[in-house]
């Protein structure tokens, strides 16, 4: 078990940019307030904390008081993922496991998710996952090494300024939609594979490192559609496997008449515990929503439950609610000077349709 560590990430560079400033001042925590508005009638899942039970045995003076239920703890123990190909409903693509060891940290930095904006227009193109120096990286899928050393963003494995530093990339032995599929390891401090090499998922490509744009060991990690290159990246949030009985949510917000809010902060409070996480919509460059959900906002490894979204926007507090399910998505709209929905976009025409495996483990820890 490890603790989640966020002092040196202050300091951090972003990783993908070919500008070369600290982020210093892109991590800062958002500015929008908590909201204080009770949720709705139906949403009756607040309950009051049990009583401490008291043994009153009179036999012996000892006495055992459970703990009142606490607020659920920012990082440690989490519940192992589900197993990849994970799908539950056609539009889902968790193909990857996490492309770090179980007992360490491997969810996304919360001021380095897909489509933060650090600085001058710059939008980040994958998510960073905090990790110690020489941690090991691993495959997130099966498939065959394409890049291997210095030099990826550039192409010239010379470059030793390139800005993904030491850098792993695979295709995938699937891919979606009939595209294929690539995912993208950066900042390593050493490459274990050779280009061609064939890799199964979970297997050991190198280790963590700090080459490239960083001041920290971190491995930032990338998946591609299509094409491998910059401009074709999506949400890896939207293809880890969650952990089991945890789920994620994916909103599209939109000022009005579709245009999208941009790079705005948001609040998703847990209506059970009151633990807050705040994520920001996407900058509007370089990255790509996911082909169906069109959404401009992810927060994945979110218990099951009810959660409330706030957001200030124009002076007035936005709320909504939206329940995560288990082991998958949940979708929702929300137009400042409109509607709200909880229905997924358009059916579009199939033309494929992934693994939809039975859910076996649908309570939550
Ligand atoms: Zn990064």
């Amino acid at each position: 078990m490890k603790q989640f560590r966020t002092g040196n990430l202050r300091f951090r560079l972003w990783c993908d940019a070919l500008a070369a400033l600290v982020l210093l001042t892109a991590c800062g925590t958002p500015s929008a307030q908590m909201a204080t508005s009770t949720p709705p009638a139906a949403a009756t899942v607040i309950e009051a904390a049990p009583p401490p039970e008291v043994q009153t045995a009179t036999a012996a003076p000892l006495r055992f008081v459970l703990p009142s239920p606490g607020a659920e703890p920012v990082s440690g123990w989490r519940p192992p993922l589900y197993p990849v190909p994970w799908a539950v409903s056609p539009y889902d693509h968790f193909y990857f496991t996490r492309p770090n060891p179980a007992d360490q940290v491997n969810w996304p930095q919360p001021d380095y998710r897909y489509g933060g904006i650090f600085f001058d227009d710059e939008v980040h193109t994958g998510i960073d996952i905090d990790a110690n120096l020489g941690t090991p990286v691993l495959a997130a899928g099966p498939g065959t090494v394409v890049w291997a050393g210095g030099g990826f963003y550039t192409g010239l494995p010379d470059n030793t300024t390139d800005p993904y530093g030491l850098a792993v990339s695979i295709r995938h032995d699937f891919g979606y939609q009939g595209k294929p599929l690539f995912t993208l390891y950066a900042h390593m401090s050493r490459v274990d594979v050779t280009v061609g090499q064939h890799v199964e998922t979970g297997e050991q490509i190198g280790l963590v490192g700090e080459t490239g744009k960083t001041t920290g060991p971190h491995l930032h990690f990338e998946v591609r559609l299509e094409y491998n290159l910059y401009h074709h990246t999506l949400n890896p949030e939207l293809w880890l496997a969650p952990p089991q009985g945890w789920g994620v949510l994916v909103g599209r917000l939109d000022q009005q008449n579709g245009v999208l809010l941009s790079s705005y902060p948001v609040n998703v409070i847990s209506e059970e515990t009151g633990r807050v996480r705040r994520v920001r919509t996407y900058g509007t460059e370089t990255i790509n929503p996911d082909p169906h959900y069109q959404e401009n906002m992810v927060l994945s490894d979110l218990p099951a439950g009810l959660y409330r979204i706030s957001l200030i926007f124009d002076g007035r507090d936005h709320q909504f609610w939206v329940e995560i399910l288990p082991g998958q998505v949940s979708y929702f709209t929300y137009t400042l000077y409109g509607d709200f929905k909880l229905v997924s976009p358009p059916t579009p025409a199939l033309d494929f349709v992934p693994i939809t495996p039975t859910p076996t483990h649908t309570k939550r820890p």
